[in-house]
């Protein structure tokens, strides 16, 4: 077979653990394949002043797919930094964040298998913000713009519908498939109601005819998903209710350490973990390399090695069920090293 070349983004925080991780995983269902390391990050930013080296984008792009680890993005604003991540997204087109959160018993001893598909390139992580100083009072007031459009969300609404028929080939908890759109078009009728109308008019193709549709505003999206988590097929949101929705989610399947995700494009994929890069355990070597593991599977899987993203996810659920070997975050006692290890033993 052909080989596999595949980019490593480590970027910062526990992103230097779990990535390394991940590498050894695919390493042992992979035969061939070639990795490259690449430098991103807020690290790298204070080092050298550049957070997204072209080079790491000209090199990317040269390559099969890509894995993420997670960036230390400063909470105030620093002068010429800007997330290396939200930025390749933007650069490469990855248009759908899609996040599968599945537990056969999630915290409330109820069965979850949400697929959340969050719009990547608009909504507010266009970042288009001022400040504005009033000049009698001196007060400033803080502006940002968020565009939200037709083309992006039909976009993001088709890959939902896809994915939900795609879902529904395999056995799952849903009888049948469901797309749940995420909105809050009660107060903002023209962004999010542009989002929720562009996803209404996919819905109606007759290819989906057999998908549930329905919608639910954010704030009782989260609402309901912490009660009855059970309900949800695809949740299909724009840009940062996706984001805030999934870390939620997250909640109900143990910790973030397990959640997994994939930038996913026409023409690119990078797997990535929805988790930060945690600095407070950063460097303690107990950071839980279980969703990054799962994105190199989801990877594998987009590349087309779907036979080896099973066993990757099959290795993975067996550590979780047997429950001995497991990270402080799982309430376990076990290293990143030992968990890779455990996953790699079930391989
Ligand atoms: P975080 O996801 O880094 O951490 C939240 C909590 O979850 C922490 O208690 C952390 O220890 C725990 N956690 C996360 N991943 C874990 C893992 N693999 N194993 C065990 N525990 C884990 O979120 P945060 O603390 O809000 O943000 C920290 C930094 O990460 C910030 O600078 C933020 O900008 C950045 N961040 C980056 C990304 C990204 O790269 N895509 C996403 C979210 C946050
Ligand atoms: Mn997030």
């Amino acid at each position: 077979s052909r080989s596999l070349t595949i980019g490593l983004i480590p970027a910062d925080g526990i992103g230097k653990e779990v990535i390394p991780a991940a590498q050894k995983i695919i390493e042992h269902v992979i035969d061939k394949v070639d990795f490259v390391n690449l430098d991103a990050g807020f690290e790298l930013f204070q080092k050298t002043g550049v957070a997204l080296p072209d080079e790491t984008v000209e090199i990317l792009k040269k390559c099969d797919g890509a894995l993420f680890g997670a960036v230390s993005s400063p909470s105030h604003k620093v002068a010429g930094y800007s997330s290396p991540i939200v930025a390749l997204r933007k650069k490469m087109d990855l248009y759908a964040n899609v996040r599968p959160v599945s537990s056969a018993k999630g915290a409330l001893g109820k069965p979850i298998d949400m697929l959340i598909i969050r719009e990547n390139t608009e909504c507010l992580y266009i970042k288009s913000e001022r400040l504005e100083k009033d000049p009698k009072t001196g007060l400033q007031t803080a502006w940002a713009d968020r565009r939200i459009t037709e083309y992006a969300s039909k976009r993001i609404a088709k890959m939902a519908f896809d994915m939900a028929l795609v879902r529904a080939k395999n056995p799952t908890i849903h009888s049948k498939p469901k797309v749940t759109i995420v909105h809050k078009s009660n107060v903002l009728s023209v962004t999010d109601g542009l989002f929720r109308e562009s996803c209404r008019a996919v819905a109606q193709n007759p290819e989906y005819k057999d998908v549930i549709v329905e919608e639910q505003l954010v704030d009782s999206m989260v609402y309901r998903m912490f009660r009855e988590p059970e309900v949800f097929d695809v949740v299909v949101a724009p840009n940062l209710y996706g984001d805030i929705i999934s870390d939620g989610a997250a909640a109900l399947v143990g910790s973030l350490g397990v959640v997994a995700s994939a930038n996913v494009g026409d023409n690119f994929v990078i797997g990535e973990p929805v988790h930060g890069s945690a600095p407070d355990i950063a460097g303690k070597g107990i950071s839980n390399p279980i969703a990054a593991i799962r994105s190199a599977a989801m990877l594998l899987d987009h590349l087309g090695y779907n036979a080896e993203a099973t066993k990757i996810k099959v290795a993975v659920d067996t550590v979780l069920t047997e429950g001995k070997t497991l990270t402080p975050d799982l309430g376990g006692k076990a290293t990143t090293e030992q968990v890779t290890s455990k996953v790699i033993a079930n391989l």
